[in-house]
């Protein structure tokens, strides 16, 4: 491989840019940028009030004429031009040399669609970079915890996001086996809105919601008898109300998203090559994504499939992790960047 000068100056930057949080790594320097994907822009002009954490804090309280927005939805850009103003405000929160065109690698859901896939590299480019590079999430993953992506033995990796849960089994730097289902993070708060609406006759906003889940939220087998005092505004009169939730009625509240991730790890392993298959038998899934966070989960997955699954040691940062790991090494890397785009 020629030493290529311009590479070597270049600060390029590897991106996971999810549903729920965008993290950013630049190579030689590190992770430097972990935040919300949420854009705060005043209505009519579309002029940024705040992105990031500090717009994600604005959700659902900001007054009439300023919208925030999650311009990814399901792993995807759903807003084009919001997404490209959030990502060029976080590249200029990097602060890097101003001269030189970066590179980037973006990672993107393994499911998605040829259209979804060039708007993810048109908004890198328009973003500043001059070469866009694309991984998928599973396999970024699978880079990020260190699995074995390039030897001929099959890892299993289930990433659970907001938007998304990506189920990967990587081997010889290619994914074997890879199903992907608009069910994350996102569903199970939605789930524990959507209960204490019907329950409770209680209206929650959604960062509520996801409050529940964090703090008091699990899935079978895992015990817990926690309470909380959940505040919201009654259905019907419209004034404000305290319940007190319980672990158990949240429990039973998650099962219908639960189950739709249990149903798609169990879906990936049926198809899974009997030779892989017995390799994820004897080495386990690995649990990366926010999602993998929810208390329970592992053992669940353990006990519907009878595999071994361990939950990363940094859920959260296995895919911007994996995505730097390409970057900073393209050339050992090069199969699993076999979906650069032609133009
Ligand atoms: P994405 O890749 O879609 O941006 P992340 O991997 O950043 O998603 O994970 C975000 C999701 O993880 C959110 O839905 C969030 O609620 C969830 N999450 C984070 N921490 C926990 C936790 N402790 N328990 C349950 N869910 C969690
Ligand atoms: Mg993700």
């Amino acid at each position: 491989m020629r030493f290529d000068f311009w590479n070597s100056l270049s600060q390029d930057i590897a991106i996971d840019l999810g549903t729920a949080n965008t993290l950013m790594h630049v190579k030689g320097k590190g992770l430097l940028l972990n935040e919300a994907s949420v854009i705060a822009v005043k209505q009519h002009e579309h002029q940024i009030v705040a992105v990031g954490n500090a717009a994600r804090n604005m959700w659902g309280k900001t007054p009439e004429g300023i919208l925030t927005v999650r311009p990814m939805k399901d792993g995807v850009i759903a807003d084009f031009d919001l997404a490209e103003m959030m990502m060029k405000r976080f590249i200029k929160q990097l602060n890097l040399r101003q001269w030189m065109h970066p590179r980037m690698a973006i990672s993107i859901p393994s499911g998605i669609t040829e259209v979804e896939r060039r708007a993810v590299r048109d908004s890198g480019e328009h973003a500043g970079a001059r070469q866009v590079y694309l991984v998928e999430e599973p396999m970024a993953a699978a880079i990020g915890v260190g699995l074995p992506v390039d030897e001929a033995v099959g890892s299993m990796v289930v990433d659970i996001g907001g938007g998304t849960t990506e189920i990967g089994v990587t081997a010889l730097s290619g994914l074997v086996t890879k199903i992907s289902i608009r069910i994350g993070g996102d569903e199970m708060n939605d789930a524990v809105v959507q209960h204490f609406k019907k329950q409770h006759s209680l209206l929650l906003g959604e960062l509520q919601g996801e409050q529940i889940k964090m703090e008091i939220g699990s899935t079978r087998p895992y015990r817990s008898e926690k309470t909380m005092e959940v505040r919201g505004r009654d259905l019907i009169s419209g004034i404000p109300r305290t319940v007190t939730a319980t672990s158990e009625e949240v429990q039973n509240a998650l099962e219908e998203p639960v189950l739709a991730i249990v149903d798609a790890v169990r879906l990936a392993l049926e198809k899974t090559p009997p030779e892989l298959s017995a390799d994820i038998l004897e080495r386990g899934i690995m649990l990366t994504g926010g999602g993998g966070l929810l208390k329970g989960l592992d053992a669940r997955l353990r006990r519907e499939t009878q595999v071994p699954v361990s939950l990363a040691e940094e859920p959260l940062l296995a895919v911007v992790r994996g995505v730097g790991a390409v970057l900073d090494d393209i050339d050992r890397y090069q199969k699993v960047l076999n979906l650069r785009l032609r133009r």
